[in-house]
């Protein structure tokens, strides 16, 4: 179980980067980033150490974005298997710490809907559950809330939308805590991740959820 870290607001890229380099004591062999960039879902991922990150062109005018080390569970550590792990269509990310105990079967009933994996983790199939709940009911913090149920394990996750102005939150049995930024001329900002270190620098008002709470952050970011 490695750590996560979302972010709402007017510094998406500093936030993660450097958030992401203070989860590392974690212990990880892999990285990644979704960012949601305009109306897609920008996604830079690889093995290895995340110092790396600085070599990377990290989308400077994103206002949302969610970051994750893996400690691989299920599916070995390859570029593939890092996180996020986005539906068919790349319109969701997911970063996830902990396992989801039922994937096989899930994956198995989604195969057989036609859904496509791309990864060997249990962790992809909540992307692609939240996809089919987002297609009926068309609203972002909804499916993710109609996928729960759904999910057996010691988890927690965060997920993006492309087309939903920031971040959902679900903790069960792994750490969450929300972080609530300074309001800085009217620009707001919202932090969601594993362990507080990960954006202490930047707010000490913090809420820690509990086992299947979940935390919807919005952006207002001008
Ligand atoms: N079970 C997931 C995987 O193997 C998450 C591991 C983690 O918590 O980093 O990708």
């Amino acid at each position: 179980m490695c750590g996560i870290i979302g972010y709402v607001g007017h510094r998406t890229s500093e936030v993660l980067q450097r958030g992401i380099k203070r989860l590392t004591y974690r212990g990880y062999d892999s990285w990644g980033f979704g960012f949601k960039n305009g109306n897609e879902i920008e996604v830079i991922k690889d093995i290895g150490d995340v110092e790396n990150i600085g070599k990377l062109n990290i989308n400077g005018n994103s206002n949302i974005g969610i970051c994750h080390t893996r400690w691989a569970t299920h599916g070995g550590v390859t570029k593939e298997n890092a996180h996020p792990h986005t539906c068919c269509e790349n319109k969701i990310a997911v970063v996830h710490n902990g396992i989801i105990e039922n994937y096989r079967e899930l994956k198995k009933e989604l195969i057989e809907r036609g859904h496509e994996f791309r990864s060997d983790t249990d962790t992809e199939v909540i992307s692609h559950l939240i996809e089919e709940s987002y297609k009926i009911n068309d609203n972002f913090p909804e499916a993710v809330k109609d996928v729960v149920p759904k999910l057996r394990g010691c988890y927690a996750f965060v997920a993006v939308h492309k087309d939903f102005d920031g971040l959902v939150g679900i903790k069960n049995g792994s750490p969450l805590v929300v972080g609530i930024g300074n309001s800085n001329g009217g620009q707001s900002e919202y932090f969601i991740a594993s362990d507080v270190i990960a954006f202490l620098e930047y707010t000490k008002k913090v809420i820690y959820l509990d086992d299947g709470e979940m935390a919807v952050v919005k952006c207002r970011c001008q």
